[in-house]
């Protein structure tokens, strides 16, 4: 059983598991289970080119960042599960009992983050009767995103980056998941609000 699985690990899905895996030694997170279904087929980020991003430098390839990110995610935070080329099809259940069938296994998670972008159609059975068209990209795109709350959709299940209705862009995609993994720090922190800051001197 996962605490949490991340499903996505573009630029948003791959934000909110470094920041949940920087909790690792916070007392209130030092037991959880996270996982990050990585299937990078589909991504946005195949091929981006960014020159306006903040903190990345100009000219950096989407496709390597696909690579990279998860990279720094392993030799950072190595207590993160990254499962490889599997898909997700389908979710199923209610808070703390989630099923989450790929084309290869079934996990089973308490919490869910769905952060694979606004394509359409949507392949993720489970979370139908939530699609809406995208509030916040042209309609001949004919995107849609999930029905949320500050990116909660229903108890336990979270969605961010361009599929929560956020713009097309990195930097907001990548602050959508930190959001995210911030809300859920503080889920386990009893309500206390979380955040994880690394600093010189200390
Ligand atoms: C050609 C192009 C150029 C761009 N240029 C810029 C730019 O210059 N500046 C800028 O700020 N932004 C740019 N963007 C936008 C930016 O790349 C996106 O806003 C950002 O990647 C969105 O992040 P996301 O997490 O929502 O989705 P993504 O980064 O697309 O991540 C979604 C992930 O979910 C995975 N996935 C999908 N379905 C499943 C499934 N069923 N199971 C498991 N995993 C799944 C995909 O493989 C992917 O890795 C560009 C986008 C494109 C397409």
């Amino acid at each position: 059983m996962y605490d949490v699985i991340i499903i996505g690990a573009g630029v948003s899905g791959v934000s909110c598991a470094l920041i949940l895996g920087s909790a690792q030694n916070k007392e209130f997170a030092l037991d959880k289970k996270i996982g990050l279904i990585a299937h990078q087929k589909a991504s946005s980020l195949q091929n981006a080119i960014f020159n306006n991003a903040y903190g990345i430098p100009a000219g950096k390839l989407g496709s390597e960042l696909l690579l990279e990110s998860l990279e720094h995610l392993e030799n950072t935070y190595p207590h993160v599960d990254q499962i490889l080329k599997e898909k997700v099809l389908k979710i199923e259940g209610t808070f703390e009992n989630f099923s989450i069938t790929t084309n290869k296994n079934v996990y089973q998670s308490k919490i869910v983050v769905v952060a694979i972008g606004s394509g359409n159609p949507f392949l993720i059975k489970g979370l139908e009767q939530y699609i809406i068209p995208h509030k916040k990209a042209l309609a001949v795109k004919n995107r849609i995103q999930l029905q949320n709350e500050d990116h909660l959709v229903t108890e336990g299940i979270y969605v961010c980056g361009t599929l929560a209705g956020h713009r097309s862009q990195l930097t907001i995609a990548a602050g959508s998941g930190a959001s995210v993994a911030g809300d859920i720090l503080t889920l386990w922190n009893d309500g206390d609000h979380a955040q994880i800051h690394d600093a010189l001197g200390k």
